[in-house]
């Protein structure tokens, strides 16, 4: 592919500001159009009860945290001009109070106003608003006597890094309270105005150690119509992979500084930075009509998907660089899939499915909600996965509940961490949650994650008008997911429900009103049924979600020889709180092959498990490892990865090795 980019974007027709929709991403262009907080309501099931825990309870232990560790009160010392002295947190703190700023205004969207939620939002927008100075720069951590200058240190200061954070905190606001008098878009767009002059085309050449600040651009591009926030947001992307950033111990990988976006042929480095960066690069790619880069970034996509994600779509398999590793190179128990890596991804897979309508995408942001966001949290929502590990050797050390952990990779769930930027990241996932349901487009209304909830849009084209319709399910208890229509245009209308890629006995189901209700067998993909729809008339989709066994590609090393179980979208996994030998039992544990999970009638999985004794020898390796006894074989129950370490510190894991006949 040709190296000779243009870093004068072409610009010629400036994008126009979306129409609002209250959600996180909002392309002018593209297959398909996000449906809003206020068009789709989850109501009730598995992402209801985190949406209500994420709240009640995360929302504000977020925002105490926030608090008590002083990164909050940075922005009062700023605007008193105190600072440095007193400054508390890492570098990037101010980003933690600008994810948070963002989940809330998800979640007013979400609840439709919160008359007591509102005025803590506002709160902390005017703390922000008095920190920041007259040029519209706004950090705490530089620019004061006694700090770093400003822009002084782009590899690790994390200043255009914060301000993404605060672009995509403004554009959801903006989103889910049009027009609100709070201050904070103007807080955003002063910033990105400052921005645009210090690196734009006669500024500084360079990009900031961190991706984000591309996707918080392209966003409040969208939202405000500013063409100038846009193009910024391409030089970024287009500067990145020259050598603009000091080389370090890593490499310049670790920052995607390696090689241009254009020829990358898989995401590499740090794991969050690399995903943020891709997501980012689609936003300018579908602005732009760049088709050139939109198809390295599929294939990024697809490469990295293929070779460099886990099971449960975690990415990032070195710890020492939060990085990705090589192709096949994912180990279980040094899987360091950061809770952000996760979020990150489904950032990226979401623009590409607006863009392409492609199911896979889908598909793997469904892995990763069930196996990666829905694992960081504790089901009060107040302990947090950083890393989360496919194979736990040693019992985890428990985090007392009022504790900052020192290390990301901490075995347990932890209240708050050194680098926290996991909680906050949670915390706007699941506020926004709503807004990757479903889309719609000219024809009709695509489902793509399956909840109940309630639906209400207006679909555009030659038979356009409102629609509204119930979604009912208990998935992924099962995988029946009904929707009545409620209201439709007159018309033809297409309704497509996704089929996940593992539903290989789907079938859907029309039951009109008036009429005699009719099915047939869909694959993998999206079914569409059309027709007139009038209200009453239900579509239904049901597929067997019967526990399955997975075997991995043997290139994948370290996990050749062993299985995986899972059910619809979760990963199942062994905990030694299920095993009759202990903690220390989950090394020697096997299954038989062709082994076949059991499910009991409260949907309960268990499998027969074999632990063989070994003797402790002197040196680990030899011509053979006979057992010093005989092998005990056993009824085990497994639960859902999402669950693991729920019920105090165990050791798990995720796949079980097959044992030699
Ligand atoms: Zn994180």
């Amino acid at each position: 592919m040709s190296t000779t980019t243009s870093t004068t974007p072409t610009t010629s027709t400036p994008p126009t500001p979306s129409v609002t929709v209250a959600a996180p991403v909002v392309p002018t262009t593209g297959a398909l159009t996000p449906l809003g907080l206020d068009e789709v309501r989850i109501t009730d099931g598995f992402w209801a009860d985190r949406q209500r825990v994420n709240g009640t309870a995360t929302l504000p232990h977020v925002e105490h945290w926030l608090e008590r560790e002083g990164w909050l009160r940075n922005f009062d010392l700023a605007a008193a001009g105190t600072l440095p002295e007193g400054r508390r947190g890492r570098e990037f703190a101010d980003s933690e109070v600008y994810k948070y700023l963002e989940a809330v205004a998800w979640e007013l969207g979400r609840l439709g106003g919160d008359e007591a939620l509102e005025s803590r939002f506002r709160a902390i927008v005017d703390r922000v608003a008095a920190a920041q100075e007259a040029d519209g720069y706004v950090n705490t951590r530089f620019g004061r006597p006694g700090q770093g200058e400003r822009w002084s240190d782009l590899e690790w200061g994390h200043e255009l890094y914060c301000l993404g954070h605060l672009f995509q905190a403004a554009v959801a606001r903006e989103r889910t309270s049009p027009g609100s008098d709070d201050g904070l878009l103007g807080i955003a767009t002063r910033a990105a105005d400052l921005i645009c002059e210090v690196f734009g085309t006669d500024g500084i050449q360079s990009v900031c150690g961190h991706a984000e600040v591309e996707v918080g651009l392209a966003e409040l591009s969208r939202v405000t119509g500013e063409p100038r926030y846009l193009e910024l947001a391409s030089l970024f992307v287009e500067r990145r992979g020259t050598g603009v950033l000091q080389d370090i111990e890593w490499g310049r990988a670790y920052f995607q500084d390696d090689v241009p976006i254009r020829e990358a042929e898989a995401l590499r480095g740090h794991a969050v930075r690399a995903n943020y960066l891709a997501a980012g690069a689609t936003d300018i790619a579908v602005e732009q009509s760049d088709a050139g880069l939109l198809d390295a970034l599929r294939g990024q996509w697809d490469r990295t998907i293929a070779r460099r994600t886990y099971l449960t779509g975690g990415q990032g398999s070195h710890h020492q660089d939060e990085a990705f590793g090589e192709d096949f190179e994912l180990p279980s128990d040094r899987a360091y899939s950061e809770t952000c890596a996760g979020i990150a991804s489904i950032m990226f897979s979401w623009r590409l499915l607006l863009e392409d309508r492609d199911v896979r995408y889908a598909d793997h942001i469904e892995r990763v909600l069930y196996n990666v966001v829905a694992t960081s949290p504790s089901a009060a929502g107040t302990a947090f996965f950083y890393a989360n590990t496919l194979h736990q050797r040693t019992p985890g050390e428990s985090s007392p509940d009022d504790e900052v952990s020192p290390r990301a990779s901490s075995s347990e769930r932890a209240p708050w961490f050194d680098v926290s930027c996991c909680p906050p990241n949670v915390a706007r996932t699941l506020a926004s949650l709503a807004a990757f349901v479903a889309t719609s487009d000219d024809r009709g209304v695509q489902i793509h994650q399956f909840a109940s909830a309630a639906i209400d849009t207006v679909i555009g084209g030659e038979h356009g008008g409102r629609f509204r319709a119930e979604l009912v399910t208990d998935y992924p208890r099962s995988g029946v997911v009904t929707m009545r229509i409620v209201e439709a245009p007159s018309g033809p209308v297409t309704v497509s429900l996704r089929v996940p890629s593992w539903a290989d006995d789907a079938v859907v189901t029309v039951r009109p009103v008036d009429g005699e209700p009719t099915d047939r067998a869909v694959t993998p993909g999206y079914a569409d049924v059309e027709r007139s729809f009038v209200p009453g008339d239900v579509v239904e989709l049901a597929f067997s979600v019967r526990p399955r066994v997975t075997l991995p590609d043997p290139r994948v090393d370290a996990i050749r020889g062993s299985v995986a179980i899972e059910r619809g979208p979760e990963v199942y996994c062994v905990e030694s709180v299920d095993l009759p030998g202990g903690d220390e039992a989950i090394a020697r544990i096997e299954v038989g092959e062709g082994v076949v999970p059991v499910e009991d009638a409260d949907g309960r999985l268990s499998i027969e498990l074999r632990t063989r004794s070994l003797p402790d020898t002197a040196w680990p390796y030899g011509d053979a490892f006979a057992g010093s006894g005989p092998d005990e074989t056993f009824t085990a129950s497994i639960a859902p990865y999402h669950s693991w370490a729920e019920r105090g510190p165990s050791t798990m894991r995720v796949w079980i090795p097959i044992a030699r006949a």
